[in-house]
């Protein structure tokens, strides 16, 4: 057993087994009566195959999405998007109404809501604006984890909405000061548009590691709902038991097995490249107007910049029909927006709604 993981679960959870489902037992046969599914297909269900529960982990699934994230299929479990695997994480690693989690708002949401709904504590160590934009205070979060005793530090890097890619090396020194104290979460739900290596490249060094991936994003398949936890086979084990029994409907499992062709896997690519690029071009478009005071440096696939006005901003662009992630609610970010980078006909088009002259910059 895997001495870090299994000591950070919870007490209470250690010998659950979770529920054994009639396709969890490694039975053979031919005549499947042990399910309770119906003996005939439904009128509509032409190819028949829908009539019979799910694998939970369907195994074609499992080993194309190891070999796209360079990771044995044991270090690997498929869910319904990384919010199941951030709500599995919280729920087997903070008892109920005790445990913690330490987070670096602003940042994705997801994190506090699971912690909340499990009644975790949620520990805040704010990001730092600075010279290289907003930046997590990785040695404060380290401080904060160990003070209060989460069991969960979730990053997120690329950051959502900081945009901040962490070098591998600090993730690194955070994993060892909390080796046996914590687990460190990082949630790359953006990495296909960063330069920075996926910290997968940092199991064989540090057990206390796991990391988030998701096809919503690059891949474009946000309806599929498909996301993965990657880590040590014991963390991937103790999380299956606690999922629901056929976490992947099998309609689902086929379009994302689809997505996952090279032929495929290419064009995404091509896509991702591209994206790049607008998110640059946008970025400078955006600088240059009067009414942008900052445009933040972004490893993903959006921009968060800062207005004299985000009120005008936001109301202008809405006028023009372009909605953008209204960010001003959020800790330090009262004056923000948040931009996906759309085709380039979006980006223009949101350059154009906030002032006429910048089109030709983009163009
Ligand atoms: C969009 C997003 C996700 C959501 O992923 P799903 O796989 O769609 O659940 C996870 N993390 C971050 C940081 C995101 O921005």
């Amino acid at each position: 057993m895997n001495v870090t993981v299994n000591a950070l679960l919870r007490d209470d959870l250690r010998d659950f087994a979770g529920y054994k489902s009639a396709r969890s037992e490694s039975l053979e046969g031919s005549a499947w009566l042990n399910a309770n599914e119906s003996a005939w297909a439904n009128p509509s269900d032409a190819d028949a195959t829908l009539r019979r529960y799910p694998d939970p982990q369907p195994r074609a699934l499992r080993s194309r999405l190891a070999a796209l994230y360079d990771v044995e299929p044991a270090q690997l479990l498929v869910g319904r998007g990384s919010d199941e695997a951030i709500d599995l994480l919280v729920r087997a690693f903070c008892a109920p109404g005790q445990g913690a989690i330490a987070i670096a708002p602003p940042v994705f949401g997801m994190y506090a809501v699971s912690a909340r709904l499990h009644g975790a504590r949620i520990v805040d160590v704010p990001l730092v604006d600075g010279e290289q934009g907003l930046c997590v205070d990785l040695q404060a979060l380290g401080d904060a984890a160990l003070a209060s005793g989460a069991s969960l530090v979730f990053l997120c890097t690329p950051g959502n909405p900081s945009g901040e890619a962490l070098p591998l090396i600090e993730i690194a020194s955070l994993a060892v000061r909390l080796r046996g104290k914590a687990l460190v979460v990082v949630d790359e739900a953006y990495a296909e548009y960063s330069d920075v290596p996926s910290a997968t490249a940092l199991f064989p060094a540090h057990e206390n590691i796991a990391v988030l991936r998701t096809l919503s994003k690059a891949h474009a398949l946000a309806a599929a709902r498909v996301g993965c936890v990657l880590g040590a086979p014991e963390l991937i084990d103790a999380l299956r038991r606690c999922q629901a029994p056929y976490p992947m409907p099998r309609p689902v499992t086929e379009a994302a097995l689809k997505a996952l062709t090279p032929q495929v896997l290419a064009s995404t690519a091509a896509h991702v490249a591209e994206t790049r690029g607008w998110r640059e071009r946008l970025a400078a478009g955006l600088r240059s107007l009067p009414q942008v005071l900052q445009v933040y440096p972004s490893a993903g696939n959006f921009l968060l910049a800062r207005f004299v006005d985000a009120d005008a901003a936001f109301a202008q662009l809405l006028e023009a029909g372009v909605v953008v992630r209204d960010m001003r609610a959020m800790p330090q970010l009262g004056d923000a927006l948040r931009v996906s980078v759309g085709t380039p006909d979006e980006c223009r088009r949101v350059l154009a709604a906030l002032d006429a002259d910048a089109v030709g910059v983009a163009a």
